[in-house]
């Protein structure tokens, strides 16, 4: 089976184009894939992770093609796929996992240890991720088909829902596992940094944990209006005053049970120096307003190589992190990729079941594959939406 393919490049700092990419194959390189499928894409979504890449401030070479967040229809197996088959709709966890290794077998599939020979963990179009190609594209192979892949139950149904059921391939379980690692349950106050589309994952699976208070803090107020149009209070970033201090008419107190950060090391300081980075800020501000023996997860991305850091230490990934104070309150810290495959099955059931309105909450736009620059830089100008590429137009129909 062979047609043309399409997908979404990275060209350099600021700069991703559509360009024709060979069809895939069952294979990376010179490894067969037997146990791989192809998928004919229906949605794939435009992350804040590929934007770390497409600003410059990763080591992602040119050419890269993007995209690990992808929901499909299979259309080809590999001789050794079992279970899944051709005509299936599916859901790809962003990791991808082999399924055989020490840590698969414990359900840690963020850090699969066959599917990248530089470090555990892999994930499609990523820097530093394994090679896989990604998946913001008409075509796409995933490996260990029978492990990874998500079938939904019904494809009517599944097209139905699919602006929701896109983001279980990334935000909506990442969201669930910052919240899940720091220790939200039913009445917990829990504070939430970053408005973006995690962070507003992040908040609606508080909200489905039983949170009695969810507050989201940001400096972009189209953003902050977005996560008080589902019940979430909001914090201005802003302004200049502690952040204890605006918790207090909130809450009654100066602290939260559990805090998530979703924003990462692009976070920039509070008050009226809030264009400035300072990549420490959001793990620091949840150490200062965190109960003591709180949890903190910590979804947002950190790195080892920055290149485009304003200091030498940065650059190397070195943070200024204040670790005494959350020492002193003996904080747990909750990092790292979220093991999607953990989560994705129930999220769907809550989806299906109408439990959540998680495309709602991020705001969630289809867009056509030629319209992904447009999408990226949107994203990256802040706009309160989670863009979602449909290159078929099998949304749009
Ligand atoms: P995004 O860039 O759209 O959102 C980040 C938001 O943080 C922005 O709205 C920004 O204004 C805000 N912000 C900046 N500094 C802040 C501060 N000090 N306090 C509060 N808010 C601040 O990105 P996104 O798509 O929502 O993703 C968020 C992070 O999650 C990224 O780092 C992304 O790479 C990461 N991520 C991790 C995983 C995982 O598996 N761990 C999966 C997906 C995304
Ligand atoms: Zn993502
Ligand atoms: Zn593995």
């Amino acid at each position: 089976m062979s047609h043309a393919n399409r997908g979404v490049v990275y060209m350099g700092p600021g700069k991703v184009e559509v360009q024709p990419i060979p069809f895939p194959e069952l294979a990376l390189g010179k490894r067969k894939c037997e146990h791989g499928v192809i998928l004919k894409v229906i949605t794939t979504n435009i992350c804040g992770s590929d934007q770390h890449m497409v600003r410059g401030r990763t080591t992602a070479p040119e050419g890269l093609v993007l995209g690990h967040e992808i929901t499909g229809e299979v259309i080809e197996c590999g001789r050794d796929v079992e279970f899944i088959q051709a005509g299936d709709i599916v859901s790809v966890p962003f990791n991808i996992a082999c399924g055989r290794c020490r840590n698969c077998k414990e359900g840690r599939t963020g850090i699969c240890l066959n599917v990248n020979p530089a470090r555990p963990g892999a994930a499609y179009g990523y820097v530093d991720m394994g090679g896989w190609v990604g998946g913001q594209t008409e075509y796409v192979m995933v490996p260990y088909a029978d492990f990874n892949l998500l079938r939904f139950p019904e494809r009517d149904a599944a097209m139905d829902k699919i602006g929701d059921l896109t983001l279980l391939s990334d935000i909506f379980p990442t969201g669930y596992h910052g919240c899940v690692t720091a220790g939200v349950g039913p009445g917990s106050t829990v504070y939430i940094a970053g408005a973006g589309p995690v962070g507003l994952a992040a908040a609606v699976s508080a909200q489905l944990l039983g949170a009695a208070c969810v507050i989201v803090g940001d400096m972009n107020a189209d953003r902050l209006d977005q996560a008080a149009s589902f019940g979430c209070e909001t914090l201005d970033l802003r302004q200049d005053m502690p952040m204890a201090d605006m918790l207090e008419p909130i809450l009654g107190e100066r602290e939260v049970d559990c805090a998530v950060d979703a924003v990462g090391f692009e976070a920039r300081c509070h008050g009226h120096d809030h264009g400035h980075e300072q990549p420490a800020a959001v793990l620091n501000a949840c150490m200062d307003i965190t109960r003591a023996g709180g949890q903190i997860g910590i979804p947002g991305l950190y790195v080892t190589e920055d290149p485009g850091a304003g200091n030498e230490a940065a650059r190397q990934g070195n943070l200024s992190m204040r670790l005494g104070q959350g020492w002193a309150k003996s904080h747990s810290f909750h990092t790292g990729q979220c093991p999607v495959m953990k989560y994705h099955r129930q999220l769907m059931q809550a989806i299906l079941f109408e439990r959540v309105d998680i495309a709602r909450a991020v705001n969630v736009q289809v867009i056509s594959l030629d319209e992904a620059p447009r999408g990226y830089a949107d994203f990256d100008g802040g706009m309160a939406r989670k863009f979602v590429i449909d290159p078929h137009s099998s949304v749009a129909a």
